[in-house]
This record gives C-alpha cells, sequence and structure tokens, in this order.
C-alpha cells in the first residue's frame, strides 16, 4: 500500500495489541480480508499486551481443564503442585466483589463463562501457556499451591503473547499496516465505512465492511487523565505503552458513542519512583512492587495509609497506587525484613530498582528520602507489638494473621519487622490502563447515546467501559480482550459478508 492511496478492506482493525490481534484472527475464520492498523512502528508494536506479564484469569474446574491448555506438564509436576479450581461462580463473584457489584452483569458473565473456550481457542492458535510458579504459587508442605485465582501465563510473558499471535497472524493472511495512526471514523447513514489515518506523515483512508476498535485506553494521555482521573493525574507514572492515547474512545465519541464505565478510575500500581515516564520494553513489569501484603508501607510523614493484608495481592493492588498518588509527595516506601525478603518477587532483585538495605532499622528509616524517620521508627514499632503473633503465618491463605488495635489494621500476613537485614523500596503510582470507555453489547457492538449499536463498529479490549469500576482482578484485562476480541471479530466478520451481499 502506498502511504497515501485509500484502499478497501473488509475488516479494518484498529490497534495491535491482545484484543486486536484476537479479534483478527477470528474475523479470518471467516475467509474474509482483515488489515490492522498499528500506529507504533513493528518493533514496538503490541500495546500494553506486550508490556504485561501476560497472566490470564479464567474459570477452569481442575487440572483436566489446564492440561488443555499445558499439555506439556510433566506428571511430576501435577503431582507436586496444588493447582486448585477456580469455578465460574468464583471469577463472577470476584469481578462483583471488588468493582462494589458495578460491573455491568451481561457483559461480566460473557466474560467469565467464555474464558476458558477462548483460552483453549488461543492455545490453537499457537499460543503457548505456562504455570505461573514464580509469582503466584508458595511452596507449603513441599508442594507449590497456586492462590488467587491466576495460574497461568502466556509463556514469555506479555512479550511471547504477542509474538506468538503476530506469527500466527502472518501465517492465516491478516495484512499489518505500521507507524500507521487511524484519526476518525468514516460513517454516515448506513453506519460506520473505515477510517481516517496519518502513516509516515501522509493522511489517507481506508474503506472497510467493519471496523474494530481495539486501540487502548488513554492513560498515556496526560490531559485526559488529568481531565478524567482528577487533579495530581498527570504526576502518574505510565507502566506500559506510550500510544495508548484515548485515539479510539475519541474517535467513537465524536460519531456518537455512548461513554460508558468508571471515567475516573484506573488500574494503578505500587510503581518504583524513579522509573521514567512510559514503560519501555526492555524493563517491562521490572518496576512494579507488588510484595507489600509481606511488609508493611509508609508515606513521607512515616505513617501506614492502607492495610497491606487487606487480600490477596491480585485484589488490591491494582486499587493502591491510587493510594499513593494522594500521599503527600505521591510516593511511599515499603519495608520488608529478612523473614520474608525471600518471598519478594524477582522484581525487587533488579538492579534498576530504588533500594535500600540496612542491619538496623534507625539506619534504614534514615536513610528512606523524603520520609519523617522518627515518626516512621515509631510507626514501626507499635506495628511490631502489634502483630497477632500466636496465629501461624501462611502466604497460600487469606492467614488472619492480623493486627490489633491500630488506627489503619493490616488483616492477614502480618509479620514483626525486627529481624535485619532491613530492605526498603520506594515506589510511587503507576497507571497500567484507565476504566471508562466505550460501551458494547455481548456482541461487542459498539452502542450510542440512544442505546442502539452503530452498525459496522465493534470494540474490544482496555478501551470498553463497564467491566472494570474502583478495582481489578488481576489477569482479567487479558482476557477480557481475548474474550470480546474473538467476539468482535466474529461479528464483525458476519457483518462484513451480510454487507457485501446486500451490496452486489
Ligand atoms: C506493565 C503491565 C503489566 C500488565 N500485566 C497484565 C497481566 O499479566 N495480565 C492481564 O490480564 N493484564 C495485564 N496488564 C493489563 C493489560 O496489559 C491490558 O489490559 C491489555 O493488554 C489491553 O489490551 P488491548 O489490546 O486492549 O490494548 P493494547 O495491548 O494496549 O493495544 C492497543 C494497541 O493500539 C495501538 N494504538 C493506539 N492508538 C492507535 C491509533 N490511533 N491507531 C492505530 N493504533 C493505535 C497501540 O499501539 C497498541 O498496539 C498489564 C498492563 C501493564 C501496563
Amino acid at each position: 500500500m502506498k502511504d497515501d492511496q485509500p484502499i478497501s478492506t473488509d475488516i479494518l482493525v484498529v490497534g495491535a495489541g491482545n484484543a486486536a490481534m484476537c479479534a483478527a484472527l477470528a474475523a479470518r475464520e471467516s475467509g474474509v480480508e482483515v488489515i490492522v492498523l498499528e500506529r507504533a512502528m513493528e518493533k514496538d508494536r503490541g500495546g500494553n499486551s506486550a508490556f504485561s506479564a501476560g497472566a490470564f484469569r479464567f474459570a477452569y474446574n481442575g487440572i483436566e481443564d489446564l492440561k488443555t491448555l499445558m499439555p506439556g506438564l510433566t506428571q511430576e509436576e501435577i503431582e507436586n503442585t496444588d493447582f486448585g479450581s477456580y469455578p465460574e461462580e468464583h471469577f463472577i463473584n470476584d469481578m462483583f466483589r471488588v468493582t462494589q457489584s458495578r460491573c455491568h452483569p451481561e457483559l461480566t458473565r460473557k466474560l467469565t463463562k467464555e474464558s476458558l473456550s477462548t483460552i483453549q481457542w488461543m492455545q490453537a492458535k499457537n499460543v503457548p501457556f505456562v504455570p505461573i510458579y514464580g509469582r503466584q504459587a508458595f511452596k507449603v508442605d513441599g508442594k507449590l499451591k497456586f492462590w488467587g485465582g491466576l495460574t497461568v501465563e502466556a509463556a514469555g510473558g506479555g512479550a511471547g503473547l504477542m509474538k506468538a499471535l503476530h506469527e500466527t497472524a502472518n501465517k492465516e493472511g491478516v495484512t499489518m499496516l505500521y507507524e500507521a495512526q487511524a484519526t476518525s471514523l468514516l460513517s454516515g447513514e448506513q453506519g460506520v465505512y473505515g477510517v481516517s489515518l496519518k502513516r509516515r506523515g501522509k493522511t489517507t483512508k481506508i474503506y472497510a465492511k467493519s471496523v474494530i476498535l481495539a486501540c487502548g485506553g488513554f492513560q498515556a494521555n496526560s490531559a485526559m487523565r488529568t481531565r478524567f482521573l482528577g487533579p495530581g493525574w498527570e504526576l502518574a507514572k505510565v507502566r506500559g505503552t506510550r500510544y495508548n492515547t484515548g485515539d479510539g474512545i475519541r474517535m467513537a465519541l465524536d460519531i456518537g458513542a455512548m461513554p460508558y464505565g468508571h471515567w475516573s478510575g484506573s488500574h494503578s500500581v505500587c510503581w518504583d519512583r524513579n522509573a521514567p515516564e512510559f514503560g519501555n520494553l526492555t524493563t517491562g513489569s521490572g518496576f512494579q512492587k507488588h510484595g507489600y501484603p509481606l511488609g508493611i508501607m509508609v508515606n513521607a510523614n512515616g505513617e501506614r495509609f492502607i492495610d497491606e493484608g487487606a487480600d490477596f495481592r491480585n485484589y488490591t493492588y491494582a486499587k493502591y497506587g491510587r493510594e499513593i498518588l494522594t500521599q503527600p509527595g505521591q510516593f511511599a516506601w515499603q519495608i520488608f525484613d529478612r523473614k520474608v525478603a525471600h518471598l519478594l518477587g524477582n522484581e525487587y532483585r533488579s538492579d534498576l530498582v530504588t533500594k535500600i538495605k540496612s542491619n538496623t532499622l534507625e539506619e534504614l528509616t534514615a536513610k528512606m528520602e523524603g520520609v519523617n524517620f522518627e515518626t516512621c521508627l515509631k510507626t514501626i514499632k507499635k506495628f511490631n507489638s502489634a502483630v497477632r503473633t500466636d496465629i501461624p503465618f501462611n502466604p497460600t491463605i487469606k492467614d488472619g494473621r492480623c493486627t490489633v488495635e491500630l488506627h489503619v489494621p493490616k488483616s492477614n500476613w502480618a509479620n514483626t519487622i525486627e529481624d535485619g537485614p532491613f530492605e526498603a523500596y520506594a515506589v510511587t503510582c503507576g497507571i497500567s490502563f484507565t476504566f471508562g470507555g466505550l460501551k458494547i453489547n455481548s456482541k461487542a457492538e459498539v452502542q450510542d447515546t440512544g442505546h442502539n449499536s452503530i452498525p459496522g463498529l465493534y470494540a474490544a479490549g482496555e478501551l470498553v467501559g463497564g467491566l472494570f469500576y474502583f478495582n481489578y482482578p488481576g489477569g482479567a484485562g487479558l482476557m477480557a480482550g481475548s474474550v470480546f476480541g474473538r467476539i468482535a471479530g466474529e461479528q464483525a466478520a458476519e457483518h462484513a459478508i451480510r454487507r457485501k451481499s446486500t451490496s452486489k
């Protein structure tokens, strides 16, 4: 294609992350022609999906379901691991619980019901899956035990996921256009019929029978963050891609789509205080700091401000970034002692992170930049004397090992911080993606402000609103993108075929 020559296709997918590639592959199954537009250069393709850890949350009833995804599991692995189960009802309950019952019931049921069959479909499309031994299992009585409903990741994480999806798309005849930024939708009385785009400094149009928007949220747009999430959000660090600047959402709203979901909400986590403004694919998720349930977090005043053990980290990490953003100076320090340091994830071992290690608490707190160390020492001493040491510590269950009579309690996994050496890590708010976006129905058709489907327009992934509010169960983002991406691809193909037959 010449950069400024208009062309036509059956299906045009905007974006080249997980949701987009699932949509493209599903559409190709009907034999229709598919073009994918990626704003980034080929080496930076794949959006947040490429930055992700590649963890997928799906309903499964036990090892037999997992074997369909990971046929390479050895008998020894199976015998030495307690993979548990995660029935559909648990997935639904988790969605309603963490979103304070705001999640859209029909979309949520679609997500949970089709999660297993969709991830099996991805496996059949050559996406390799492996157990998340490193981050989601602890050894108990000689056996690895999974916790928190999250068991499987794409081999090679987000990079592996995107490599596999792109390789399959290439084999299946999907056309990729890189450095191609969709700028507006072409629409008329019959609905959407293509997009305008910018490619390498030229503008042109691509005409399509169906358009699928899968080009992410608005987290990389600091003005939109501040406008919709609130003051101070321009100061958050973007964990992932710099390319998700809300284009898809804006383009759809411009033609009358319905804004939907938690527009002032986002998935935001503890992220290294000195991380760069945007993510980069070399460090990936290396700046995240999800180990706080094992220790405590203090702010600049030297005070604790959240219950670090309120729930498994899978159910709290996505909302604690926001809590840090509201602290003085928008930072906090995570503190651990020798008893738990060996349980922290690999990201705590990287040279990149802002870390302090000392043999005494006095020395440690004095080195923690920006913190009132006298108050911090008092906070730690008070915390230590409040820990119910009579309750055994067990990181694979909500062990109830709590504190007593603290203004800010710790409900589980409370361990005293008294055995040196001690470690402390400086964190700030890292935003992963935004929750507000477009309204779709269970066929992934974009809804307009009159609650009708916009003919020819489909959406999937981060730019869909209505699934996540306030919080998020880890691994649900990729799964939602895959489920609704696949549906969008199938429906868009059907629509294209109908349009073709009526135009003959
Ligand atoms: C560091 C990190 C770790 C994460 N780990 C996990 C995890 O383990 N499990 C999980 O479920 N979720 C995880 N997430 C969340 C997850 O990455 C997202 O929910 C998911 O990847 C969103 O997929 P998507 O396809 O909607 O968007 P993306 O993967 O972001 O894809 C959007 C695409 O659109 C392109 N684009 C944007 N604008 C335009 C335009 N105008 N024209 C053309 N192309 C455009 C982008 O370049 C990109 O290719 C993580 C997020 C981050 C940041």
